[in-house]
């Protein structure tokens, strides 16, 4: 197994921006230099960039936790380089190889490829490498993999409950490819239970608090959003891997999705040093993640309900206020009582605060990254894309710094 550190991380990105392919030390009896040679030349051929990393993650890896497609956002984040990432999940004992596929922008209908291949060649992974880059150039992926028995679509996984009582030969398609989603989703879920990987803080170094200026009265309320923080997000997950999806309300499949990314995000939050300022951002997109899973649950659609602005831990409906700033007047959503408080002419009692230098300030008049600029949410429906946009600053800050 080989551990990815930066140096590492620099290697697999440079060789991969030649040639396409770069393969572990450990697996170079797996794949010889005449057969990553054939590699090479398949992702040279390949409609859209790809790249090929093979690697046997270690699940105590600090960067990748043993997660390929952690592995290829690492390497998308850093070089810019979009499209097709082949990597390989971690092997336990004589599991058969399987590749994971990863693209940029998503494509979830790769993981037939890596099946098909994965059944075609398990014991051989030079083939099985060659294998998908042919699947994916060819589009055959989808009908051979609807021809593999169905021990063979799920290799060292049950399926079990996955397809309820539906009969194979009764499923139409459109239940293959959604019960196909489903499998993904649930490998997403497996992988993310056993292994969580590492994520930048969205507020990245630019604002830590000076623990010797906290107040104690402030240092007992950080200890309790924290420990809020850890049990809302611990929640979440088990709420997702206690949740069924009945895969006939194909709806709800995006609100699933979403309710798997709000944990994953917050969790990665939660694992790194990170400020008080993150935790409430956590609890926030804890929130968020209930109740895309309950829309996921009722096969529904899920767009987030806005939270006060004033402070996103208020709870209760919200309604649009006219807040005057300075010179400015912006409208943002407000609490029941934040909301009267402005329209009566005052400031709401009980704004986020945080200290900095020493001070109090309200969050929004912080550097506090997307949670300051978003409202943590309330100005921007999107609030994972634009973590996700400052985490990759905030990374790339740090790893340019001497
Ligand atoms: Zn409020």
């Amino acid at each position: 197994m080989t551990r990815i550190d930066e140096e590492t991380l620099r290697q697999i990105e440079a060789e991969l921006g030649e040639d396409g392919v770069w393969v572990a030390p450990e697996l170079r009896d797996q794949v010889p230099h005449d057969v990553e040679a054939q590699i090479e030349a398949a992702a040279a051929e390949a409609d859209t960039p790809t790249y090929v990393a093979l690697v046997d993650l270690d699940h105590r890896d600090p960067l990748t936790h043993g997660d390929a497609g952690e592995l290829a956002n690492y390497i998308r984040d850093d070089t810019g380089r979009s499209g097709v990432y082949v990597g390989l999940e971690p092997q336990y004992g004589d599991d058969p190889y399987v590749l994971e596929l990863t693209s940029f922008p998503d494509d979830s209908g790769l993981f037939y490829a890596a099946r098909v291949a994965s059944a075609e060649h398990p014991d051989d992974l030079g083939a099985q490498a060659l294998r998908v880059l042919e699947l994916l150039k060819s589009g055959d992926a989808e009908r051979l993999y609807e021809q593999l028995d169905p021990e063979e679509r799920y290799p060292g996984g049950s399926s079990g409950g996955d397809d309820g009582g539906l009969g194979a030969g009764a499923l139409t398609g459109i239940a293959v490819a959604v019960l196909a989603l489903v499998a993904v989703v649930v490998t997403a879920r497996r992988r993310r239970a056993r292994a969580l990987p590492a994520a930048p803080t969205p507020t990245g170094a630019s604002f830590t608090l000076p623990t010797a200026v906290l107040s104690t009265v402030r240092a007992a309320e950080d200890r309790r959003t924290e420990g809020r923080a850890q049990a809302d997000v611990l929640a979440l997950g088990e709420a997702i891997d206690a949740a069924e999806l009945d895969p006939r309300h194909s709806a709800g499949l995006p609100a699933w999705q979403a309710a798997l990314d709000h944990y994953d995000v917050a969790r990665r939050i939660l694992d790194r040093d990170h400020s008080p300022a993150d935790a409430v951002g956590a609890i926030v997109l804890a929130g968020r993640g209930r109740s895309a899973l309950a829309a996921a649950v009722d096969g529904r659609g899920w767009e987030p309900a806005p939270n006060c602005y004033f402070n996103p831990l208020h709870e209760g409906a919200t309604t649009p206020v006219l807040w005057r700033d300075g010179e400015s007047g912006v409208r943002v959503p407000a609490c029941e009582r934040c909301a009267r408080a402005v329209t009566g002419g005052t400031e709401p009692d009980d704004v986020l605060d945080f200290v900095a230098d020493g001070r109090p300030a309200h969050y929004f008049k912080l550097d506090l990254g997307a949670w300051s600029r978003t409202g943590y949410g309330a100005l921007d429906g999107d609030l994972l894309g634009r973590l996700l946009e400052s985490g990759r600053r905030g990374r790339s800050r740090r790893r340019s710094a001497p």
